[in-house]
C-alpha cells in the first residue's frame, strides 16, 4: 500500500489531499566501514531511522513527509580506500539548496536534514538559506541524538565503524555484516596534544590511522544494543517531528512566544 508519508510512493491525488508541514531529508555516505560493515552503512541506517520516525510522526499528525535519502557524502579524507565515493560539500549543498527551494515553492517551510555521516557539514548552508528563504531548517546528526545515553548502552566509544555502528548494523541488516573480518578499530594518535585533546582540528586522513578504515572497537557490538540505541533516538526524533509539525509558524517560531504586550 502506498505510504502517504513517503514522497516516492504518493501519487497526485495524495499530494493534493495532504497538507505537509515538515519535510525530512536523510543524507548518508558511501564509504569503507572497517572490513565488516557495508559501504552503504550510513545510507542504510540513516534511511531506516528517518523512515521509522517519519512513519510514527505521520501517524500522529498526517503532516510529515519523507524525501528519498541522498546516498553520497563528503569523503575526501577516506579516498585511499578502494571505491569510496566522494562528493564535495558544495555539491551536496547545491542539491540540498535546490530541494529546499522546491519545498518553499510548494509551501513547505520546515525542513529537517537527518545527517548520518560525520564528514557532512550543513551548518553554513542552513545559516545562509534561512537568511535568503522563508524556510526553517533543522539539522540532526544521528550519532548525537542519544549521546547522553551512550554509556548506558555501549562499553566503548565509537567514532567510525565501532560498537555503535556495528550494533545498529547487526540489528537492521545483519545479513550484510561480516563480523569475522572486523579489525580492532585502533587508530594511531596525533603527535600533537592539541589535536588529541580536540581543541585544534585537522581533517583526519583515515589511511594513516590504520589499515581498515575504522576508529572504534566493534568487538562488544550486539543487535540488542543497536535496537536499544535506535529506540532512544527514534523516540526523540519522532517527538521533535511531531512538535515541529504541530507548531504554528507565528512570528516567534521557533522560539517560545513572547508575553502579550500588555503583560510586558
Ligand atoms: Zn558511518
Amino acid at each position: 500500500m502506498n505510504q502517504p508519508f513517503d514522497l516516492t510512493q504518493i501519487n497526485l491525488s495524495m499530494a493534493q489531499e495532504n497538507q505537509y508541514e515538515v519535510a525530512v531529508l536523510p543524507i548518508g555516505a558511501i564509504e569503507a566501514h572497517n572490513r565488516h560493515l557495508p559501504y552503504g552503512q550510513d545510507f542504510f541506517h540513516t534511511s531506516e531511522v528517518a523512515r521509522r520516525c517519519v512513519r510514527q510522526a505521520w501517524e500522529a499528525t498526517q503532516k510529515v513527509l519523507l524525501l528519498p535519502a541522498l546516498p553520497y557524502g563528503v569523503d575526501s579524507n577516506l579516498m585511499d580506500f578502494p571505491l569510496v565515493m566522494h562528493v564535495r560539500q558544495s555539491t551536496l549543498d547545491a542539491l540540498v539548496r535546490d530541494l529546499a527551494l522546491s519545498l518553499v515553492h510548494h509551501g513547505i517551510k520546515k525542513m529537517v536534514l537527518l545527517n548520518g555521516h560525520g564528514g557532512n557539514d550543513f551548518k553554513p548552508l542552513i545559516r545562509q538559506l534561512q537568511f535568503e528563504q522563508p524556510l526553517h531548517l533543522f539539522l540532526i546528526n544521528w550519532w548525537q541524538v542519544g549521546s547522553d545515553r551512550y554509556h548506558e548502552i555501549f562499553e566503548k566509544v565509537d567514532d567510525h565503524a565501532g560498537e555503535l555502528e556495528t550494533s545498529v548494523a547487526l540489528h537492521l541488516f545483519p545479513e550484510l555484516v561480516q563480523t569475522k573480518n572486523a579489525g580492532n578499530g585502533q587508530a594511531r594518535p596525533f603527535r600533537f596534544e592539541a589535536l588529541n585533546k580536540g581543541w585544534a582540528y585537522t581533517s583526519r586522513q583515515f589511511s594513516k590511522l590504520n589499515d581498515h578504515c575504522a576508529v572504534g572497537d566493534p568487538s562488544k557490538a550486539s543487535a540488542e544494543k543497536g535496537k536499544r540505541y535506535l529506540q532512544v533516538i527514534c523516540q526523540r526524533i519522532t517527538e521533535f517531528l511531531i512538535e515541529l509539525a504541530n507548531s504554528p509558524l507565528d512570528e516567534d517560531f521557533p522560539y517560545q512566544n513572547r508575553e502579550p504586550r500588555g503583560n510586558r
